[in-house]
């Protein structure tokens, strides 16, 4: 049990200015396994105040200096590798293995690539008689999510430090373990004190008074929708910059030309990672009429080899989730597709067999969907899968295209031209082509009500700069 009382404000830690806590729970056991202060708008003044404090210094400093201290930053958390995966699979649940290969090695790669383009990014440009100037957009108040809880907070910080912004965080409840360990190794790296705090606290309390905040020039948030057009209210009424990172309900269209085992099966495997609470998670999968039941019975077999266990045994690949309150809201949308008539072919809102203790959901798939059930149109972020059919390329594309997100998705077909084609009518920010790979340098974003902005990359580090031209 961690108890903790500290924020870590102006490069040190500091007693909270409340009294009041926020309880961590492993989702596995439903033990409480440590305690952080619940920040007030009293905390969130004080890291701001450090943030603007600190800004002139770290926005001046050479990109070569900034790189130097990203480069730390990716060396420190490399070191806590292993710290940061069991503290993510205590905190979120996830399994320990995708803990250590993508929770904790994600951002490290992630830091890696900030290090670099710090140092290559042009910030300066000539354009015909101009000069063109970018620079830091200024504090930053980063917001964000337990569901990739270091990703996350990794993909905000590392380019508004590659910028020259300085940065507020405000983690999300579930998930602020992971956080602190961030906290500890921008200190390590050399960081100058100031340029990253750290404040803990609620959505509502913590979250909002940071968004609010005037001393804060941009809000760059991660999160639900709901959430998110409230902060998108909050930055627009105050004329401050936001960027937005939102939900998904992607498709995964498979063509008749393609691989159809392996992209029923990667598919599968890809809704089931971190127990389906991925934002850019293929949920829909469109199967062309004729080979439909065959695709239904591979998804099938393959949901059910993710047999739900404890996240801490190396074997394990699909945990609990995050917290009793999504396991109902998962359960709830799991009773309402079998309302609406889809059929369960794997899985269902039962607790999983044998498992009395730990938020655990059944790896579920669900046939016979048709594009206007409610699992196919809303969020679940659990391990729920629905397999849709369509009869020609023109209705897969409209299916795929008939929802309120547009963050992520998949093409399979005979080859990579043919799935090129059919990518550019999908609108929705990123696609991989017959199982294509993860590129920490490409732009990650949606298109719709999946979000404003681009995270990762250049793309993502010119989000925290703006441009002021001189003629000559
Ligand atoms: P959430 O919106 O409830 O919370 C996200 C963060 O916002 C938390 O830190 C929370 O404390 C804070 N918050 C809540 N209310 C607030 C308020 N009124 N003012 C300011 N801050 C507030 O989302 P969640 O349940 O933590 O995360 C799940 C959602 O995030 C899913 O919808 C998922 O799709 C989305 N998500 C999107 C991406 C992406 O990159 N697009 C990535 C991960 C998660």
């Amino acid at each position: 049990m961690q108890a903790h009382n500290g924020m870590y404000i102006d490069g040190e830690w500091r007693p909270a200015a409340g009294t009041e806590t926020i309880e961590v729970v492993d989702p596995a056991t439903e033990e409480i396994i440590g305690t952080v202060p619940a920040g007030t708008a009293e905390d969130v003044d004080a890291a701001v105040a450090a943030a603007r404090a600190a800004l002139p210094g770290w926005a001046a400093a050479p990109p070569a200096e900034r790189a130097a201290r990203l480069g730390a930053l990716r060396e420190a958390l490399a070191a806590r590798r292993e710290e940061i995966a069991a503290t993510v699979t205590a905190e979120l649940g996830a399994p320990l293995s995708f803990s250590q290969a993508v929770h904790a090695d994600l951002p490290i790669t992630v830091a890696g690539t900030y290090a670099g383009l710090a140092a290559e990014h042009p910030f300066e440009e000539r354009l015909g008689n101009s000069r063109v100037l970018h620079e830091p957009v200024g504090v930053v108040g980063a917001i964000t999510p337990w569901n990739y809880p270091l990703h996350q907070v990794v993909a905000k910080v590392a380019p508004a430090l590659a910028a020259g912004c300085t940065v507020v965080l405000k983690p999300a409840e579930d998930t602020p373990l992971v956080a602190r360990i961030f906290a500890e190794a921008v200190a390590e790296a050399g960081v100058p004190a100031g340029v990253f705090n750290l404040v803990t606290g609620r959505g509502p309390v913590a979250g909002q008074a940071l968004a609010e905040h005037d001393g804060v020039d941009m809000v760059s948030f991660t999160g639900s929708t709901a959430v998110g057009r409230r902060i998108g209210a909050i930055a627009g009424g105050a004329v401050k910059r936001v960027a937005l990172e939102l939900g998904g309900k992607s498709a995964n269209v498979i063509l008749p030309g393609a691989d159809l085992v392996k992209a029923v099966k990667i598919g599968v495997g890809n809704v089931m990672a971190n127990a389906g609470q991925t934002c850019s998670a293929w949920t829909r999968m469109l199967v062309h009429a004729d080979r439909y039941d065959e695709a239904v019975e591979i998804a099938a077999a393959a949901a059910a080899k993710y047999t739900p266990g404890d996240p801490t045994d190396p074997a394990t690949r699909l945990g609990p989730v995050v917290n009793a309150g999504q396991r109902e809201r998962v359960t709830g949308y799991i009773r309402t597709g079998v309302e609406e008539g889809a059929t369960l072919v794997a899985g269902g809102a039962d607790a999983p067999e044998g498992m009395e203790r730990g938020y655990y959901v059944r790896p579920t798939v669900f046939a016979g969907v048709t594009p206007g059930m409610t699992i196919a149109r809303e969020e679940i972020f659990g391990p729920v899968l629905s397999v849709l059919r369509y009869e020609d390329a023109d209705d897969a594309a409209r299916i795929a295209n008939d929802s309120a997100y547009g963050l992520s998705g998949a093409v399979w077909a005979a080859d990579d031209e043919e799935a090129v084609a059919f990518a550019r009518r999908l609108q929705t920010g990123q696609v991989d082509v017959n199982g294509g790979r993860f590129n920490p340098l490409a732009p990650f974003g949606g298109y719709k009500q999946s979000g404003v902005g681009r995270e990762l990359g250049p793309h993502g580090l010119t989000e925290y700069l703006q441009t002021k031209s001189l003629q000559f």
